[in-house]
C-alpha cells in the first residue's frame, strides 16, 4: 500500500473547504482537497455544463435512475421527474428514515445547486446559537470577509419594482403586508448585472431560464468562480474529484491517513488510495464529515473522538408550502429562480419564523405562491454508525418535523386569513399534502463548535485535525446558512494558521 503525502488535506470543496484550501495554499501550505463530485466545467453535447431544469439528463442527480426533485407533482401529476441514466450528476438526496437532506456534490459543493441567498443572521441570534464566539468580531471582520470574498450583490430596488421576473415576489409581499408582516430584501451571489442582461434578451438566460437546483450555467458565482479558483492561483492547491474519503486514522507520529475510493463515471470503485497529512480538515458537509467521523469513532480508528459527535444535527427549521391566489393576483408565467425577499417574522418570539418567497417557473402562469420557511425548530437529532451498511443513520423522527410545520402553519394561516386564500394541495406528492416536512436543504450541526470541537473548529482529542462545515453549525441559525459556514470557516483559518501552523 502506498501513502501520499501532502501537508495539508482537505475533504469536500463546499463552502467550510474552500476557505481552508484558500487560506492553507497563501500561507504557502501545499494542500491536496479530496472532492467525491466532477469538477462542472466541460459542456455536454447540447453546449451546456448543467442540464436544464425542465428537461433533466444523467448530469441533474447523483447516480439516480429517476430524478427527485422536491416538488414531487404540479397538479397532481407527475409531470416534475424524469427518467435518466446513472451518472455523477450534480444534485443528492441523501434519504434517512423520516428526513431527505438535499446537498450539491462537485467541486464547488452546495454552491452548484443553491439559491445564491447570501444571508448574514440576525446577530442576537447568532449569539444565542454561539455564546462562546465574540460576536462583535465576527460581524467586525468575519462575516464582512465572506461576503466579500462570495461576491454578494444586491438588486436593483427599482429593477425588481418593475421587472416581470419578479412579480411573483411582489405578489407575496402585498399578502404578507396585508397580514401586517414585514418583508426584507435578502442578497444574493447571482450577478444582478448578468440577470438584468438576460432579461434585456442581450445574454444567454440562467436565473431567467429556470436553472437553478442541477446547477446554473451563467451568473451564479459560485465557490469554483471564486475561493477555488483563488486557491488554485496560489499555485499550493490541487483538487482531486471522483474520490470519496471513507476512512480516516491517525498514525503513532501523529500523521493522519484517509483511505479514498476512487469512482467511475458509472460509481465503481476503481482503485483505493491513502494519503497521508499533517493537517485534515473535514468540509466534507454536515452530513458527510459526521459520518466520517462517527465511522471513525465506531470502527476505532479515532477512538479519543468526544461523545457529542454525531448529535446537535437539525434542519434549520426548513418546511416548503405553497399558497393558491385569486385569479386577479397573478404571479406570471417568467420568474427568475433566485429569490431576492423574504417574510421576516422572527422577531415574534411566540412563533419565529423567516420565509423565503421562493420561484415556481413552469413558463405558465399557475398563480401558486411558493415558500421556504425557516422556522425556530429546537428539535435536534443524532447520527449513529451502522455497521451492517458502513454508513451514519439519522434518528430524526417525523414529530421533529411536525414542531417545523407548526410553526410554519401559523405563519401563513395568517396570510391566507388575510387575503382570504388557501394552500395549494397538489405540489408535494401524496394527495393533500400541504407542507413538505420531509427534506432540508439546510442540514446543520453533527460536530457542533464548542461541543465536538473547542471554540475553533480544533476537533477534541486530536490535534491537528478540523471541521470547517455546516457540522459546526447548532441545527439552526435562522437564515440560509452559508454566508455564516463561511465566515466560521475564516475565524477558524485565521486562529489555525496563526497558532498551529506557525513552526
Ligand atoms: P457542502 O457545500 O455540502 O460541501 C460538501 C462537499 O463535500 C460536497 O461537494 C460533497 O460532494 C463533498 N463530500 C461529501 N462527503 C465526501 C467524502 N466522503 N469524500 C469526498 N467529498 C465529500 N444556503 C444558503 O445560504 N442560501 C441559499 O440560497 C441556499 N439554497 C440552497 C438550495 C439547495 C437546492 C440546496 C441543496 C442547498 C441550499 N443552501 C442554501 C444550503 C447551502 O448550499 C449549504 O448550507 C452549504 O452548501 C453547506 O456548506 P458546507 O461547506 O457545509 O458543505
Amino acid at each position: 500500500e502506498s501513502v501520499d503525502n501532502a501537508p495539508a488535506i482537505v475533504i469536500g470543496s463546499g463552502y467550510g473547504a474552500a476557505v481552508a484550501a484558500l487560506r492553507l495554499g497563501q500561507a504557502g501550505i501545499r494542500t491536496l482537497v479530496i472532492e467525491m463530485g466532477r469538477l462542472w466545467n466541460t459542456p455536454g453535447s447540447d453546449g451546456k455544463v448543467f442540464c436544464p431544469t425542465d428537461a433533466p439528463d444523467r448530469r441533474s442527480m447523483w447516480f439516480r435512475t429517476r430524478t427527485e426533485a422536491p416538488l414531487a407533482t404540479f397538479l397532481w401529476l407527475d409531470v416534475v421527474n424524469r427518467d435518466i441514466s446513472p451518472y455523477p450528476g450534480v444534485l443528492d438526496r441523501v434519504r434517512f428514515a423520516n428526513m431527505s437532506v438535499y446537498v450539491g456534490r462537485g467541486v464547488g459543493g452546495g454552491s452548484l445547486v443553491n439559491g445564491s441567498m447570501a444571508v448574514t443572521p440576525l446577530q442576537s441570534y447568532f449569539a444565542e446559537q454561539f455564546p462562546t464566539v465574540d460576536t462583535a468580531e465576527m460581524y467586525g471582520t468575519y462575516f464582512p470577509r465572506a461576503r466579500s470574498m462570495l461576491g454578494v450583490n444586491t438588486i436593483d430596488p427599482a429593477w425588481f419594482e418593475s421587472t416581470e421576473w419578479y412579480r411573483f415576489t411582489r405578489i407575496s409581499r402585498k399578502h404578507a403586508e396585508n397580514a401586517g408582516l414585514r418583508t426584507t430584501f435578502v442578497p444574493s451571489v447571482y450577478d444582478f448585472a448578468y440577470m438584468q442582461r438576460e432579461a434585456a434578451g442581450t445574454a444567454t438566460r440562467s436565473a431567467l431560464g429556470a436553472e437553478v437546483i442541477y446547477g446554473n450555467n451563467h451568473g451564479k458565482r459560485s465557490l469554483d468562480k471564486t475561493y477555488l479558483a483563488s486557491a488554485l492561483g496560489t499555485g499550493n492547491v490541487t483538487i482531486h474529484t471522483m474520490e470519496r474519503a471513507r476512512g480516516i486514522r491517525r498514525e503513532s507520529d501523529g500523521t493522519y491517513v484517509v483511505t479514498v475510493d476512487r469512482i467511475d463515471d458509472t460509481g465503481t470503485v476503481v482503485e483505493t488510495k491513502e494519503y497521508g497529512c499533517t493537517y485534515l480538515f473535514l468540509g466534507a458537509g454536515s452530513v458527510g464529515t459526521t459520518e466520517l467521523l462517527v465511522r471513525a469513532r465506531a470502527k476505532g480508528t479515532l477512538p479519543a473522538l468526544d461523545a457529542s459527535v454525531g448529535s446537535g444535527w437539525g434542519t434549520n427549521g426548513n418546511v416548503m408550502l405553497g399558497r393558491a391566489n385569486h385569479l386577479w393576483d397573478t404571479v406570471g408565467a417568467n420568474q427568475s429562480t433566485m429569490p431576492v425577499m423574504g417574510i421576516d417574522d422572527w422577531a415574534n418570539t411566540a412563533n419565529p419564523v423567516f420565509a423565503e418567497i421562493a420561484p415556481l417557473p413552469t413558463g405558465l402562469e399557475h398563480w401558486v405562491s411558493l415558500y421556504l420557511a425557516i422556522t425556530k425548530n429546537r428539535e435536534r437529532a443524532s447520527f449513529t454508525y451502522d455497521a451492517a451498511s458502513d454508513s451514519a443513520k439519522l434518528g430524526w423522527s417525523a414529530a421533529q418535523s411536525a414542531v417545523s410545520v407548526s410553526m410554519a402553519k401559523k405563519l401563513f394561516d395568517r396570510i391566507n386569513a388575510a387575503n382570504s386564500t388557501i394552500y395549494r394541495y397538489d405540489l408535494f406528492g401524496s394527495p393533500s399534502k400541504v407542507f413538505a416536512d420531509d427534506f432540508t436543504y439546510h442540514p446543520l450541526g453533527g460536530c457542533v463548535l464548542g461541543k465536538a470541537t473547542d471554540g475553533y473548529g480544533r476537533v477534541k482529542g486530536y490535534a491537528k485535525l478540523y471541521v470547517t462545515d455546516g457540522s459546526l453549525v447548532p441545527g439552526s441559525i435562522g437564515v440560509n446558512p452559508f454566508v455564516t459556514i463561511t465566515a466560521l470557516a475564516e475565524r477558524t483559518m485565521a486562529r489555525v494558521l496563526a497558532e498551529d501552523t506557525a513552526a
